[in-house]
């Protein structure tokens, strides 16, 4: 059996408790090494075998679970934050399945919840934006036509930017080219929730010059929109005079 785990976006106490049971039972586990934090190892037995898949192809890594699941033996696959957001964990559930084995997936708290945290910010904030974009810019790895910064720009909502650290000159102009401007709030968060996590809030006129200044050019998530800005309008939820399926508001019928 294979479970694929969220480790979290680095501080080790920020696991679930489901994926910290797994990992303490794992025979095998192989982790992000590029970014999931070490210290989460600590949890795995003495006897497990652990490999680190940054120096591994997908080939490799289904070869590894092949021969834990041929001693019967489990392994957990462990994925930096969530799984699902870049976790790139599509490709190998296709390939279990092909060989007939097994898998469940636990979640775990994505970096840009974690960078909202450090932050103290809403992502939905009422009347400034009731929608979050997760995206990045094309590197590498091609982002679709119809995906392009500039065009998700248009929408002017608040925005988390992953895997864009390098590219900050390149980024800013094309969420100008949107409804941004120069003066738009905006944030870098660097490894988040880690002890070295550094928060660092500009505009998005000053995103590349702020990174360089404080020597930011990778895991870091690059956070765009009016939410990082002082107003709002307060909640209906909570408002006194706003009746809900579990409490009546106050001068109504
Ligand atoms: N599955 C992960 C994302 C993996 S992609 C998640 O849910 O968070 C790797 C990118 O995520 C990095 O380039 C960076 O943009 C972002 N990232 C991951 N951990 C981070 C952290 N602790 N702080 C800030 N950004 C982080």
């Amino acid at each position: 059996m294979v479970h694929f785990v969220g480790a979290g976006p680095g501080a080790p106490d920020l696991i679930t408790l489901r994926g910290a049971a797994l990992l303490e039972k794992a025979d095998q586990v192989i982790y992000t090494g590029s970014l999931v934090n070490a210290a989460l190892l600590e949890r795995c037995r003495e006897d497990s075998r652990i490999l680190n898949s940054a120096s591994m192809t997908l080939e490799a890594v289904i070869d590894a679970i092949r021969e834990a699941e041929k001693k019967g033996q489990t392994t957990v696959r462990l994925h930096t934050g969530d799984p699902s957001v870049y976790g790139a964990i599509r490709e190998q559930m296709d390939r279990l399945d092909a060989l007939g084995i097994r898998y469940d997936v636990t979640p775990g708290v994505s970096s840009f919840c974690a960078a909202a945290a450090a932050l103290f910010a809403e992502y939905t904030l009422p009347g400034i934006s009731q929608t979050v974009i997760l995206t990045r810019m094309e590197g590498r790895t091609p982002v679709p036509e119809r995906e392009r910064l500039a065009d998700l720009a248009r929408h002017g909502s608040s925005m988390a930017v992953f895997l864009s650290a390098g590219m900050l000159p390149a980024l800013q102009e094309e969420l100008l080219k949107g409804a941004y401007v120069r003066e738009t709030p905006a944030a870098l968060v660097y490894k988040a929730s880690w002890p070295e996590e550094k928060c660092i809030r500009c505009t998005v006129g000053t995103l590349a010059v702020s990174a360089a200044e404080n020597g930011i050019d990778r895991t870091a998530l690059v956070l765009v929109g009016d939410f990082l800005s002082g107003a709002y309008e307060r909640s209906c939820l909570y408002d006194p005079v706003f009746t809900t399926g579990y409490r009546k508001g106050e001068n109504s019928a």
